[in-house]
């Protein structure tokens, strides 16, 4: 039996170093990244269709390794995640969006949209996270709003009530993302204050497909005028969509066919480029 003993444990140990070492290895590599200021922040613009004007703005992450590689949001997001380093990195976003937001001209009441993870919500420091970075940024009056999704509230869900409701009453909104993607019931649409609804882009390319019914899409719709919740579609590329959306009450729409993610100062030109009538 010994020998079996012996090489059950040898392989038991290489294999958790080696599962060890490449946990470490991403972990170190994010907070590098960090240091040595290879994250920046994209901006883009949400369009109010009501009145043709920019809404505000969605931050979204981006990271350029030292060698010039692009790394996918998606990629890093999901590994700060799991390697239990998403709330330091949105704290370090958080900054990111505070300088920026130094040199820019915006009109008062602009939306600057922030994705917040599962965890952040239910870190202890998490409304003083977002109280800093309001401070940070009062000289723009902005409207902050914070893009959770389904899955974000699952767990805790008292806790995180309790928080966002304190959030919204200091002059904080609140968006639900992606909506219809997650494994969420819908029960949460009544437990937690709720501003906006982000309609996710898989239920706007319906509007083009082959047969043209968007029976998911019209319902969502529905649902959230019910709920008197704000609707900002995501993810438009065509006229065709945006002219149905418009046509369908949506308000709020953000896409390729509106603008692309632009870095701070693309986006203050853009603003330049395209000045309310
Ligand atoms: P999301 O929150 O759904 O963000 C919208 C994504 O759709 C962005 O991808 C954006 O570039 C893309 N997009 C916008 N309009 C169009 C369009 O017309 N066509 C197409 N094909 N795509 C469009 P991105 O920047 O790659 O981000 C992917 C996801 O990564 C985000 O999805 C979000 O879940 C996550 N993410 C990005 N930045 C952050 C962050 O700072 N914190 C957290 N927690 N998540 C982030
Ligand atoms: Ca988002
Ligand atoms: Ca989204
Ligand atoms: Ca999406």
């Amino acid at each position: 039996f010994m020998p079996m003993a012996v090489i059950l444990s040898v392989l038991f140990v290489a294999v958790t170093n080696s599962w060890l070492r490449r946990r470490s290895s991403y972990r170190d590599e994010l907070r590098r990244g960090m240091a040595f200021g290879e994250f920046s922040v994209h901006y883009q613009p949400v369009c109010n269709l009501v009145n043709g004007q920019l809404a505000g703005v969605e931050a979204l992450m981006r990271w350029q390794r030292s060698d010039g590689s692009w790394v996918r949001p998606d990629i890093f997001i999901a590994a700060a995640e799991a390697e239990g380093m998403i709330v330091q990195l949105t704290r370090h976003l958080l900054q990111l969006i505070a300088k920026d937001c130094a040199s820019w001209k915006v009109p008062a009441g602009f939306h600057i949209g922030i994705n917040v993870a599962a965890d952040h919500l239910q870190h202890e420091d998490f409304v003083k996270d977002i109280r800093g970075f309001s401070q940070n940024i009062a000289h723009l009056l902005p409207t902050i709003t914070l893009e959770l999704t389904e899955r974000s509230l699952i767990s805790e869900g008292d806790l995180v009530a309790h928080r966002l409701a304190e959030l919204r009453s200091e002059g904080i909104r609140v968006a639900i993302d992606d909506f219809g993607t997650g494994h969420c019931s819908l029960t949460y649409l009544q437990t937690f204050p709720l501003d906006y609804l982000k309609i996710d882009k898989s239920f706007v390319n319906a509007i083009e497909s082959a047969d043209g019914e968007t029976p998911i899409l019209d319902t969502i719709i529905q649902l959230a005028h019910r709920l008197a919740l704000q609707v900002v579609a995501e993810g438009i590329e065509t006229p065709l969509q945006m002219e149905y959306l418009k046509n369908h009450g949506v308000v709020f729409i953000q896409g390729f066919y509106y603008a692309r993610p632009l870095s701070s100062a693309a986006l203050m030109v853009w603003i330049e480029q395209n000045p309310p009538p």
